[in-house]
């Protein structure tokens, strides 16, 4: 439920906007379509081509409500989900921010597969009123309702592997973090999920089953990811922008030439550079790349005014330093500006200070004290 790909953004387009949440289709998930359309109809032509297709449309209907139940759920608690993307390994709803308290996640977490066991009742219920229906399993033969009923029921059972980022994974870690603290729920979350990944990739090779292999793969993954994720909000709670910002940095005038700051560039290690105008407010950011470009095109003696990424989203040195890391994240820049409560800037959040930061820090928690001195 929570990703920071952005590929996933760039690669998926915008098909509708539902109480506030946008519905996204990834391109992956189009040419899915297209490829299942096409085979069915080399084998039974236009009819078989939009049996399927209708089909597999439907099952997305019904991920596409799933994940609407997640988002109903949310909302419930006051969380907004800016996004919905359909992938062909299914839905991802892009929350706002993750539930902290054990209820609450373990609510949001199930609304999404309640859905899908609610729809399946609801076609169950349908089809007992057809002579012809029969209870057998198997998703792949019988009629449309039957077949729809039968993904339904395979989504739950997927959904609910306990495993991040599976729904199952976040029901897990709920009913961990009822026990012991959030953090510690995680990572033994995260290492069943692991666990079973791990046997699921076993499974995958002895029957030869690339799909299972990369499912595997990515629940492996995943399961890390979540446990990394939130050890680095663990280690910065209670920590402010201010805290981890570099204050010892270059800016540069809007009218300097590309040439000063290629000078300021090849003399230090920093990489990204604020630009002010001549009021001394904010222009924008003047990032390696844009200079190294903008250098190609203009050569040396071109204002920098030109090559900026405008001034976007800034960061208060007050704010607490785990939002400022989303914000960061989903930022296409490699640092942001940091202002004081005047509007000042007085800093920069980078990406590689922060990495550095958190090994400090990681280091000191395996030493056991924070306040320990090297060498004390
Ligand atoms: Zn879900």
């Amino acid at each position: 439920m929570r990703y920071h790909l952005s590929l996933m953004k760039s690669w998926s387009i915008r098909v509708a906007t539902l109480a506030g949440t946008e519905v996204r289709i990834h391109l992956t998930f189009l040419i899915l379509l297209a490829w299942v359309g096409w085979v069915a109809y080399s084998q039974g032509g236009i009819s078989a081509a939009l049996g399927s297709v209708g089909f597999i449309s439907s099952i997305f209907l019904c991920v596409l409500l799933h994940e609407f139940g997640h988002v109903a759920a949310a909302l419930h608690y006051g969380i907004k989900t800016p996004d919905i993307t359909l992938l062909p390994i299914g839905g991802v709803a892009r929350l706002e921010r993750m539930p902290r308290r054990p209820s609450e996640e373990f609510v949001v977490a199930i609304c999404g597969p309640l859905v899908n066991v609610f729809i399946a009742l609801l076609l169950f219920v349908f089809l007992r009123a057809v002579p012809s229906f029969n209870l057998e399993f198997d998703p792949l033969s019988g009629s449309f309702a039957q077949r729809l009923m039968q993904w339904n029921l395979l989504m739950v059972a997927f959904n609910m592997i306990p495993a991040f980022p599976m729904d199952g994974g976040r029901v897990l870690r709920s009913g961990l973090a009822m026990m012991m603290d959030y953090g510690q729920a995680t990572r033994v979350a995260a290492s069943i999920g692991q666990g079973i990944a791990a046997m699921g990739f076993f499974v995958a090779i002895f029957m030869f089953h690339p799909f299972l292999l990369i499912i595997a793969l990515f629940i492996y993954m995943s399961a890390g990811q979540e446990a990394a994720m939130v050890g680095q909000e663990e280690a910065t709670r209670g920590l402010t922008v201010a805290d981890a910002m570099v204050t010892d940095f270059h800016v540069l005038q809007d009218d300097a030439r590309l040439g000063e700051a290629v000078e300021v560039l090849l003399k230090g290690s920093q990489h990204d550079f604020p630009v002010l105008d001549a009021a001394g407010r904010l222009a924008g950011m003047l990032t390696r790349t844009r200079l190294i470009g903008a250098l190609a095109q203009h050569g040396m003696s071109h204002p920098v005014r030109d090559a900026l990424e405008p001034a976007g989203e800034t960061l208060d040195s007050r704010a607490g330093l785990a939002d400022a890391m989303q914000i960061l994240r989903a930022s296409p820049l490699p640092g942001l500006p940091v202002m004081d409560a005047a509007g000042r800037l007085i800093g920069l959040l980078t990406t590689e200070n922060l990495g550095e930061m958190m090994m400090v820090r990681a280091a000191l928690a395996r030493g056991g004290n924070y306040s320990k001195q090297a060498g004390s």
